[in-house]
């Protein structure tokens, strides 16, 4: 009993305090470098972007293209969002790091990447003149054999780091909707109609709402969760995603 008590607090404090990267699994070096539970290197492997991103949609973009109206994933696509901020692009550490997120023991891994967001991804315009912070629910069925809702955990981190208040209720999956199984964005459009219904408008009614998931694949369901909000009288929708596919 005496034994499983302290295995227990051990895995608690370890959770708080890591001594090995939660990416990686590096032990922490003796000068204690691990800061938000990553190591130095995947730390600096995650937040630099290696390429320029649209600011409209996030997607990656060459180093001379005119995005002024869009890049040419989002020109005339019509997202209801009105801008979108990423980590990176979905590959390397960060992919890992999503990876490691998705699983019910990455829970601590969600809270340190949205705090790593803010700190690096704060300042921008499009963040900061946010009121409110509202995850990308999941279906509850998806949610209960996960364990958890892993954008609901960056989004609560993101609000309190942002220092905004968290609605992780105002939005609610109306029905389940297979994954990956439309690989074009008209038919995920099709897949996606209706699934997301607004609880309370009153909470996002006038206000600049930041929609928070962890990956952006084709924008389909941040645009349906957005025109959602946008439909229950959101000013303004802005899409953070750690990372853009
Ligand atoms: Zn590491
Ligand atoms: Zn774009």
């Amino acid at each position: 009993m005496l034994r499983a008590t302290s295995e227990l607090i051990r895995h608690a404090i370890g959770l708080v305090y890591p001594d090995s990267c939660l990416v990686c699994d590096a032990e922490e070096p003796p000068d204690g470098a691990l800061r938000h539970g990553l190591c130095s290197e995947c730390r600096r492997a995650i937040v630099s972007d290696p390429f320029p991103a649209c600011p409209w949609c996030a997607q990656t973009v060459g180093p001379h293209a005119d995005i002024s109206k869009g890049c040419g994933e989002c020109r005339g696509a019509g997202f209801a969002f009105d801008s979108a901020v990423r980590l990176g692009p979905y590959e390397g550490k960060l992919r890992d790091a999503i990876l490691r997120m998705k699983l019910l023991s990455g829970e601590g891994l969600a809270d340190r990447l949205g705090r790593v967001l803010v700190e690096e991804r704060g300042t921008a315009h499009a963040l900061a003149e946010i009121d409110t912070v509202v995850p990308v629910p999941l279906h509850w069925w998806r949610k209960w054999t996960r364990g958890y809702n892993q954008s609901e955990a960056l989004a609560r981190e993101i609000a309190s780091s942002l220092g905004r208040s968290y609605e992780p209720r105002v939005l609610r999956r109306a029905r389940f909707t297979t994954q990956h199984a439309q690989p074009t964005r008209s038919a995920r459009l099709i897949n996606m109609r209706d699934v997301f219904r607004v609880r309370s408008s009153a909470r996002v009614a006038g206000k600049a709402v930041l929609l928070v998931d962890d990956v952006m694949t084709t924008g389909s369901t941040a645009s349906v969760a957005a025109k959602a909000l946008r439909d229950a009288g959101a000013e303004r929708v802005v899409v953070a995603v750690l990372a853009r596919r």
